[in-house]
């Protein structure tokens, strides 16, 4: 609490009285304290790639540009960490749109199955490269969703770029699309190496990783599932997570249905 202390004098300007008024900064402090971690963490996550860029030029400035071979090597590398800083910023700057309502949601009746046929197009050569099968199943008689298309396409791309880097080579991702109620409900099931029962409900935090190491090898900037969330939820929906280690995850998104 935060005192605020006002006292109240008498004619003869003594102290008769004093007023305490308490101001609760909890939440004050709390939003501080979340801030100033969202910067650090910031801050950790582009450092990290300028380091790694900037240690390869110098090798290559000292000499290891000579041989043809460890330059196109150490090039590869520097191309690949200025698309992950693109991929950062691209997140950092999407999810603070959304969050601060700059981007403004513009729905309309969304056809779902559409929607999705367009995202599996998408991300189709990463699908082969993996011998991943795809499948989607739409119930009968879908109703259309009320979305702004462009950012249920990013709601989708999201969950299937993760249940892509997740799942090894060969496995199956299953998109399910329902009617529960007013809402149409979308899954992605994977049969990829699942997540740890404790790190379940921390996975829609921003940066949050299960592995570290392994999610930035597959080019992940631990942003993706938060702007999941918030795009979800910027719609009145709601996301769900279930997963079983060595097994594989569904993650759940729900939509109002026109
Ligand atoms: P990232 O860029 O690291 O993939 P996300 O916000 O998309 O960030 O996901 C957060 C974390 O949740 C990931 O680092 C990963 O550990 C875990 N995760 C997300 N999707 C899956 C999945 N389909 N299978 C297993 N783990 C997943």
């Amino acid at each position: 609490y935060r005192v605020h202390v006002v006292p109240i004098k008498d004619d003869e300007e003594k102290i008769e009285a004093a007023v305490a008024v308490f101001h609760d900064v909890t939440d004050a402090r709390n939003f501080d304290q979340m801030r100033s971690e969202f910067v650090g963490n910031v801050s950790h996550e582009l450092r990290t790639p300028l380091t790694s860029i900037k240690g390869f030029v110098e090798t290559l400035l000292d000499g290891a540009m000579e041989n043809s071979d460890t330059c196109r090597r150490f090039l590869t590398i520097i191309e690949a960490e200025t698309q992950r800083l693109t991929r950062l910023i691209d997140d950092l700057l999407n999810l603070s749109a959304i969050e601060s309502k700059e981007r403004i949601i513009r729905p309309k009746p969304v056809c779902v199955q559409h929607a999705i046929r367009g995202v599996m197009n998408i991300l189709g050569p990463q699908i082969t490269e993996k011998k991943l099968c795809v499948e989607l199943i739409c119930a009968h008689n879908l109703p259309r969703i009320y979305a702004d298309e462009d950012l249920f396409g990013q709601v989708m791309i999201n969950l299937l770029d993760n249940a892509i880097k997740y799942t090894p080579k060969g496995g199956t991702i299953t998109i399910r699309c329902r009617q529960r109620d007013s809402r149409v409900v979308i899954t992605v099931t994977d049969t990829g190496m699942g997540i740890p029962q404790e790190s379940i409900p921390r996975v829609f935090e921003r940066f949050y990783r299960v592995d570290k190491a392994r999610s930035r090898n597959r080019g992940g900037t631990g942003l993706g599932l938060a702007i999941v969330k918030h795009i979800v939820e910027s719609h009145g929906g709601e996301v769900f997570v279930d997963s079983e280690i060595g097994k594989g995850s569904t993650f759940g998104v729900s939509f109002l249905a026109v």
